[in-house]
């Protein structure tokens, strides 16, 4: 089922949301919850989606990347649950990022993100899982996880001019970002 997302102005959004315990997260309810999470963010053409983006303050989000038409230029990330999730920063360098969110409408914006981290986590069905993540998809990893505590976009944009709508951005900044993203792509791998 497709739920309805959240806009920024909902409190919700601002909630320091709660570490799922392990019993209802295998309860048949909240993985159904887990699904319509997915069907909502691929109905959206999100790159990702938190809990609270749908009304939940749950600590879990969802990454996946696939033939994107809201990102052309983002490269592909596999679809990946994270529950109770911990990310470790595993440089000091940052790149900037030309974020989007669901919760978000029509705003774009540069955010300084961290292009190698780490991310622990259970699965959906409550395994310990961790990787590596790099590049683009470490930062929307990054865009996620603050979503987990309230933290928006704009809450991180350094560069305040580089607010855009999506029409605008389109027309005269996604050119140079495509070129951005082709250059951390080419250092960090993805
Ligand atoms: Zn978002």
């Amino acid at each position: 089922m497709v739920l309805e997302i959240t806009h920024i102005g909902n409190p919700i959004l601002r909630e320091i949301c709660s570490e799922v315990p392990e019993d209802r997260l295998l309860d048949s309810d909240f993985q159904e919850f887990i699904d319509d999470l997915i069907e909502t963010k691929r109905d959206a053409n999100g790159a990702g989606i938190a809990a609270p983006q749908v009304g939940e303050p749950w600590r879990i989000f969802v990454v996946e990347v696939k033939d994107n038409p809201r990102y052309p230029y983002k490269p592909q990330a596999e679809l990946t649950v994270c529950v109770n999730p911990k990310i470790t920063f595993l440089t000091d360098l940052r790149y900037a990022n030309y974020e989007g969110c669901l919760s978000i409408p029509d705003l774009r914006g540069k955010v300084p993100r961290c292009p190698h981290i780490r991310v622990d986590a259970l699965d959906r069905h409550g395994k310990p899982f961790s990787r590596e993540v790099k590049g683009i998809t470490a930062g929307t990893y990054q865009h996620e996880n603050d979503h987990l505590d309230g933290i928006l976009f704009p809450d991180r944009v350094d560069d305040t001019h580089s607010y855009s709508t999506w029409a605008e951005f389109k027309l005269r900044h996604e050119d140079d970002v495509r070129v951005a993203v082709e250059a951390v792509v080419k250092e960090w791998g993805e």
